[in-house]
């Protein structure tokens, strides 16, 4: 399953580059610097183009709307597989600074573990409460972060109710374990 655009097919030529550069703001947000997950990352640099509602940027080229984060990423790092996401270091969806993107592991195949591990792992049930493991955590927050899912359907894919999602994706002031 193909989650993402193909970059390469999309021939990202200059007058694409250029129109990317005249949507970007690098005088975006400072992330919040006491944050230990945020700390020593510069100011985002900040899509001033069309947004999905998730917030994510989009430009279009030749029928197709990629994220431009995907883009940023294509034009200062070159190609990335469509099964790779590109995840945003600084939670800011709208950013398309290169320092603040990180590639992330297979998506489906997170998925599909976390399928499988479903019932035995998330729920401590004598007390009600979702225990995730850190990896775990780190896995959903880079799936959501694609902005290709909503915490609806998210929270059916890791068996967990949309409230308790919601409260684990808040939880960016916690240090990296
Ligand atoms: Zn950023």
């Amino acid at each position: 399953m193909k989650t993402t655009i193909n970059l390469k097919s999309l021939n990202i030529n200059n007058e694409v580059v250029a129109k990317f550069w005249s949507q970007v703001d690098k005088h975006g947000p400072l992330p919040d610097q006491s944050n230990p997950w945020y700390k020593g990352l510069s100011n985002c640099w900040t899509w001033t183009g069309s947004k999905n509602t998730g917030g994510y940027g989009q430009m279009r080229i030749n029928k197709k709307q990629p994220g431009v984060h995907r883009i940023s990423w294509f034009i200062h790092h070159g190609d990335v597989n469509e099964d790779l996401l590109v995840c945003h270091k600084c939670d800011n969806p709208s950013c398309v600074n290169p320092d603040h993107l990180s590639v992330g592991a297979q998506a489906d195949n997170m998925l599909d573990k976390s399928r499988k591990k479903r019932g035995k792992v998330p729920f401590n049930e004598r007390n009600g409460k979702t225990k995730f493991s850190s990896s775990q955590v780190a896995t959903m927050r880079l799936i959501y972060d694609t902005g290709l899912f909503s915490i609806k359907e998210l929270a059916i894919k890791f068996s967990v109710s949309d409230q308790n999602l919601s409260k684990i994706l808040r939880l960016k002031s916690r240090p990296p374990l």
